[in-house]
């Protein structure tokens, strides 16, 4: 059962240029996700969300929305998905992320979305309009099995079905790729797992692969994938804890060669592992009104 809230803001500026996905602005309509990834950085203590599977819906978001951006002069991309899945089953009901493209549409903004939901493909005719100034869709994919996909992502569709949806953006014009972020050592670090990864976006119409080789992990975050490794993969957890201990970055085995395999790969199959970012630009200052 979701709980409805009033946001107090809803548009952030992001501090540093991103080099990634060349954000400008960042915005999330959901508290909490319910994808529910074993790995899921945002159940960490720092952010303070204290219940990550209770959904909170920001139901004053729109109005929020339109009104931060019709005052900012600098018009650059705005990006949403990085604390929760902007089209988790929620956005069925609410469809908060479907009026707030609209809003980007109307007011000239670009955008970039992240997920691992086909839901998106109801939001195509907006992200077309967007498109015709930048809109890119990426799709997160850690391993090419769908089984394995169940047991790390159990509330999110399956892989195969987002890159179906990945197929329908790129053939509607629209900029899509993978962000294969993050590799779970131990379970998704193999060549055989990033290779597949690599020969899958590309077969499904993928314009970009943006690559992690690893995973972070930090206190709330760690306590949980831990609980879940011991129920999931037993043994998997020591292994962890002998190999990184308390460490914030824990890299895939073998990272060197698995890195020269991936970009190896890309540059065979002519697959970018940037992303095409829009540059921001500074919009004409509103008319002032005399009288
Ligand atoms: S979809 Fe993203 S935000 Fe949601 S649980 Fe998974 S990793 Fe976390």
């Amino acid at each position: 059962m979701a709980q409805e809230i009033q946001a107090k803001t809803i548009l952030n500026t992001v501090p540093q240029p991103d080099d990634w996905f060349g954000l400008k602005y960042s915005f999330n309509l959901y508290r909490g996700c319910q994808h529910q990834c074993i790995y899921c950085d945002s159940r960490s203590a720092c952010y303070g969300i204290e219940n990550f599977a209770a959904i909170q819906v920001k139901v004053n978001a729109i109005e929020l929305l339109d009104e931060a951006l019709a005052h900012k002069r600098i018009l650059g991309t705005v990006g949403t998905g990085s604390m929760n899945d902007p089209y988790m089953p929620i956005e069925r009901q609410y469809n908060l992320t479907g009026q707030a493209l609209q809003v980007l549409a109307r007011r000239g903004f670009p955008v970039h979305v992240i997920t691992k939901s086909d839901l998106v493909l109801k939001d195509l005719e907006t992200l077309q309009e967007i498109s015709r100034r930048y809109a890119a869709v990426s799709f997160t994919i850690t391993t090419a099995d769908d089984a394995l996909g169940r047991q790390v992502e159990p509330g999110a569709p399956l892989v195969s079905a987002r890159l179906k949806a990945m197929q329908t953006l790129a053939t509607n014009g629209i900029l899509t790729g993978v962000t294969m972020m993050p590799i779970l050592p131990f379970l998704e670090d193999s060549q055989e797992n990033v290779l597949a990864i690599v020969r899958l976006a590309k077969e499904y119409g993928a314009s970009y692969i943006l690559p992690a080789f690893g995973m972070t992990l930090r206190t709330g975050s760690r306590e949980y994938y831990y609980a879940r490794l011991e129920r999931l993969f037993p043994g998997v957890k020591e292994k962890y804890m002998h190999r990184f201990g308390l460490s914030y970055e824990c890299s895939a085995l073998h990272q060197k060669d698995l890195a020269d395999a991936f970009y190896s790969e890309c540059a065979c199959l002519g697959i970018a592992t940037r992303m095409p970012v829009f540059a921001p630009q500074t919009r004409e200052p509103k008319q002032l009104r005399l009288f």
